[in-house]
């Protein structure tokens, strides 16, 4: 028995950065079967946040996802409307709050329809704030993680959500959207950036996580301590400019490393970068 490897949560830039294509190739080099590519903001490709620029990004997501899903290894597709978004857009941009929902709400309608038609798989981040931020934001973010949550029951598409990881809350908080929203718990409904801690109470409830794979030691106490209810993601924005990333490549590696030396064995690696992947992702 042997599996290959996923990172079901990772940014490629074209413009700023490798692309789809050469992460592919590398990650297919690698070992690596599946990857999640999620879009940046508007800001990150160097456009403006136009409601015109969010359609733009969306086809260039579902672009690249298309062109790198030929380099031998699946390609699931994703785009959102991240919560830091809601504060950048009135810091920087100097929108009202009730812009943004707007422009949130027309953003994910686009989605919606690109979810419907196949071109992408489904929707992501969205989610809350994990920072303090003010009260009508965090509003902000929660009503379009709700939105997410609706295209997720009315499509069946995966949802990624970027949350405040707060053990004593967080997963009941979403739980509790979730089943009135969507009915029922999901495994297509993942808690990306999540604590180990939170990964097991998530998979309790019935959904699934992605914890960040950054280093070798931390992989290892991560093997050790926590059963395999979750994936793994290198959370990498494709950015020439930004100092020090977790390749997916490199998360693979030190797995390889890991079970050469005998910390982890075969069956936990699997769960995690093949089956966990495969549920979350309806593959
Ligand atoms: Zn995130
Ligand atoms: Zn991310």
């Amino acid at each position: 028995m042997r599996c290959s490897y996923a990172d079901p949560h990772l940014h490629p830039n074209p413009v700023k950065g490798l692309g789809g294509e050469k992460i592919a190739s590398k990650s297919k080099e690698a070992n690596i079967w599946i990857l999640g590519f999620l879009s940046l903001p508007p800001w990150d490709y160097e456009l403006e946040p136009t409601l015109r620029n969010y359609e733009k990004i969306i086809d260039m997501i579902v672009k690249e996802c298309r062109k790198s899903s030929g380099k031998g290894v699946k390609v699931k597709c994703f785009s959102g409307f991240h919560p830091a978004e809601v504060d950048i857009l009135i810091d920087r941009y100097h929108l009202k709050p009730l812009e943004v929902l707007e422009l949130g709400m027309k953003v994910l309608a686009l989605i919606r329809d690109k979810c419907i038609s196949g071109e992408l798989d489904g929707v992501g981040e969205v989610g809350h704030q994990h920072y303090r931020t003010f009260s009508d934001r965090a509003l902000i973010s929660h009503k379009i993680l709700e939105k997410a949550l609706e295209i997720s029951k009315d499509y069946g598409c995966p949802v990624q959500m970027h949350l405040e990881n707060n053990e004593h809350s967080t997963v009941a908080l979403i739980h509790e959207t979730a089943m009135k929203i969507v009915g029922k718990p999901s495994r297509q409904i993942v808690f990306h950036h999540s604590k180990p801690s939170m990964a097991v109470q998530a998979y309790e409830k019935g959904y699934l996580s992605t914890v960040p794979g950054t280093k070798k030691p931390l992989l290892e106490y991560l093997f050790a301590r926590t059963p395999p209810v979750y994936m793994l993601e290198s959370d990498f924005v494709d950015d020439a400019n930004r100092p020090n990333p977790v390749y997916p490549w490199d998360i693979a590696g030190m797995q390889e490393l890991l079970l050469r030396e005998g910390i982890v064995d075969e069956e936990y690696v699997c769960k995690v970068n093949r089956d966990n992947p495969r549920e979350a992702f309806g593959v």
